[in-house]
């Protein structure tokens, strides 16, 4: 199977269905935080961030963040968003921090879901290490860094490839996904 296609897709956060995961035996959410849960702007958490974590804390899951964002940044929105840890420079779609990370708090793998906007970096790191995945639309692709953008030039030739491979699947992600670079509100 190609290493980029999610378990899942939805158009945000707020509209996955997280008592439904949890009955099915997920506990544990492994955030991407940039964009998908918030824009690079959203320095603290918004009220509506903050309804759906509490939401989430009381379904009871574990919620950690996975960021390749540094340590200042995820320090500062997790001084509001409840979290049970969460890892910094995570360097996805290297498995090798994260890896580590999930043996360290002894999370297990079929019970983890992992949550991202992007095929390059949080999919293909749920792929390599076996665990289950949703591809989210980006929050706002206005606000990229330059470093995303180029992931972003990658997901274009590796939708093709799910196109020829799985025209259906590619239609799906087509949705989430704006390949033409624009805002997607
Ligand atoms: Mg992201």
């Amino acid at each position: 199977m190609n290493k980029y296609i999610p378990t899942s897709l939805a158009k945000s956060v707020y509209e996955i269905d997280f008592v439904t995961l949890y009955d099915k035996g997920k506990r544990v959410i492994l955030f991407d935080l940039d964009n998908t849960l918030a824009t690079y702007d959203d320095i603290t958490p918004t009220a509506k961030q903050l309804e759906l974590n509490q939401k989430l804390k009381q379904i009871g899951y574990q919620i950690y963040i996975i960021s390749n964002n540094h340590d200042k940044r995820v320090k500062l929105f997790t001084q509001e968003f409840v979290v049970d840890g969460y890892l910094v420079h995570a360097r996805k779609p290297f498995t090798k921090k994260l890896a580590a990370y999930i043996d360290q708090n002894k999370l297990l793998k079929e019970t983890i879901i992992l949550i991202g906007d992007q095929l390059v970096t949080d999919i293909a790191c749920a792929n390599k290490l076996g665990l289950d995945s949703i591809l989210v639309k980006s929050i706002s692709r206005s606000t990229e860094k330059w470093y995303t953008k180029i992931n972003r030039s990658r997901e274009k030739a590796i939708i093709k490839k799910i196109t020829r491979e799985n025209p259906q699947m590619a239609d799906e992600i087509k949705k989430i996904i704006d390949i033409r670079g624009t805002d997607n509100e």
